[in-house]
Order: C-alpha cells, then sequence, then structure tokens
C-alpha cells in the first residue's frame, strides 16, 4: 500500500460534508458511502415534493379557514347520535 501517489490527481468537497474527496475515491463524488446515502436522500425527498398530488389553492384557503366549510354538519356536534 504506498503511501503517496502523484497529487495531480483533482480534489473535490462531498456534496453532504464538504470533506475532500479524491475522484479516486471509491464513493467519489462523495466522501463515504454514508454521504452519498444522506444525498440520495435529499434527492428522495425532493421527488417526493414533486411527485405528490398538486393541492388546489381553494383546498387549502378551505383548510385555512375551516369555518367556510361549516356550512352544516358541525352546528351540533355530538348533540345527535
Ligand atoms: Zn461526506
Amino acid at each position: 500500500m504506498p503511501a503517496k501517489k502523484k497529487k495531480s490527481a483533482k480534489v473535490l468537497r462531498c456534496p453532504s460534508c464538504g470533506m475532500l474527496v479524491r475522484p479516486t475515491d471509491e464513493d467519489f463524488p462523495f466522501c463515504s458511502d454514508r454521504c452519498r446515502k444522506i444525498d440520495l436522500g435529499k434527492w428522495a425527498s425532493g421527488a417526493y415534493k414533486i411527485s405528490s398530488p398538486v393541492v388546489d389553492p381553494e383546498v387549502l384557503e378551505d383548510l385555512d379557514n375551516p369555518s367556510a366549510r361549516r356550512s352544516g354538519g358541525d352546528g351540533g356536534g355530538s348533540s345527535e347520535r
């Protein structure tokens, strides 16, 4: 196991933690498998957001103002069973 090789290799930073990574590293461009998974997780969560169903603005308003959708039904609550 050679201690030192040529220094000509470019060094990049791990997108996850910012550590220096060499292109020869196994997990390049990440410093480790862990950071690779972290980055994948970010992408996954972003993808989930994108793939989630689009909510109608009106529905959002409805949720924001419960009184607006109270037209009947919520009058007595548990008075009748
Ligand atoms: Zn890292």
